[in-house]
């Protein structure tokens, strides 16, 4: 029974990662730290804020994608999604979501 349980988290805890939808919520500080690194998800508006990009989304729209919550074009998975799961992590106010 326990080994079971055991087998069962660390089946869980060694699941891919997989990333369908990013959005920025309230609070961007506009540091540039998502977008230098990860230019092809994140644009900037004229103020300096985090969006998602148009290129990288289903409706080719550019802005936080807070309530379309539009999909990425492509699914992110592998080391595509834990790199943009690091460039979240590094967000000062931790703005960065996604699912
Ligand atoms: S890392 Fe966070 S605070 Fe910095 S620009 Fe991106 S969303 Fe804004």
């Amino acid at each position: 029974m326990v080994h079971d349980r055991a087998m069962a988290r660390t089946s869980e805890s060694v699941q891919a990662l997989s990333i369908r939808r990013v959005w920025i919520a309230q609070g961007c500080i506009a540091c540039g730290w998502c977008g230098d690194l990860l230019p092809g998800v994140f644009a900037r508006s004229g103020q300096g804020l985090s969006q998602i990009a148009a290129a990288a989304r289903k409706d080719c729209t550019t802005d936080a994608n807070a309530e379309s919550r539009s999909p990425l074009r492509a699914k992110l998975a592998g080391d595509e999604a834990d790199f943009l799961a690091f460039v979240a992590a590094g967000c000062p106010p931790a703005v960065i979501q996604f699912d």
